[in-house]
């Protein structure tokens, strides 16, 4: 069994457990990057399961034992999966494509921070450039149907942005009210799919006129680039109301003393 990391300490027993009751042997850790909240559980599981094999594409990622490379595929039992790499939000960012044979279910991506709902992990340690590839040419060409399971509930945000950036988008509203609904609920927003992404997601739709206007760019690459900075800003804005929660995160993640972006 493989598993796409975004594991706590808690969420390491708890997985182990889940594995249990399916009948079914953890053997692989397949992790997005090397941020802390993406591999903070990878020791762990390899203490809890000594030869577990812990895979990505970056030597940072906590507890590797192999890197992977874009295009590989792997195989675990009855389940493909496709590696490709997506650097933009990190230089050794690893998504990953799977469907399994003989299932009428679409296939899922787990995009971790490369593509989350209505956003993308906009902090970039290579070029908007790159990026732009990552999204365009890497994970937008996928098929629509596909599944995404990115790494963060940051939906809310992300469409209250999106609806800043495309005002008359109707698709934006629409899923706005829909993420409300499902947030009062306290019920997840993950996954989407691909093609409704290319509906709201402004990061998808850098050629789209309401974003070119709003970014004042028509290269792609550009308009992506203020996105991004524009996107850190409008979070910034929402923050210092509650300047608390971050700290409380830091601290329960025993991070106080070193701030990293995630
Ligand atoms: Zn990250």
């Amino acid at each position: 069994m493989g598993w796409v990391a975004h594991s706590t300490t808690t969420l390491s027993f708890q997985l182990l457990e889940i594995a249990g009751r399916e009948g079914v042997s953890l053997t692989t850790v397949l992790t997005t990057h090397h941020h802390w909240d993406h591999t903070r559980g990878n020791a762990e599981l390899v203490h809890l399961r000594p030869g577990l094999a812990v895979m990505g594409a970056d030597e940072r990622i906590s507890a590797i034992t192999r890197r992977l490379a874009h295009g590989e595929e792997l195989r675990f039992g009855a389940i493909h999966v496709r590696c490709l790499l997506t650097p933009g939000h990190t230089t050794g960012h690893m998504s990953y494509f799977l469907w399994e044979d003989e299932c009428l279910d679409p296939p899922a991506l787990f995009s971790g921070d490369a593509l989350t709902v209505a956003g993308c992990g906009w902090h970039l340690e290579d070029t908007a450039q790159q990026m732009y590839q990552s999204l365009a040419k890497i994970l937008g060409t996928l098929p629509p149907q596909t599944k995404v399971f990115c790494g963060h509930e940051h939906t809310l945000s992300n469409l209250e942005f999106a609806q800043k950036v495309d005002p008359c988008n109707n698709h934006v509203q629409a899923k706005l009210s829909w993420a409300q609904k499902r947030d009062d609920d306290d019920v997840p927003t993950v996954p989407s799919t691909l093609g409704e992404e290319f509906l709201y997601n402004p990061f998808l739709r850098v050629t789209e006129d309401a974003v070119r206007e709003f970014t004042g760019q028509v290269a792609p690459a550009q308009a992506l680039e203020v996105l991004c900075r524009e996107r850190a800003r409008f979070q910034l804005a929402l923050e210092p109301s509650q300047p608390q929660v971050g700290a409380l995160l830091a601290l329960q993640w025993g991070l106080l003393s070193t701030p990293q972006k995630k």
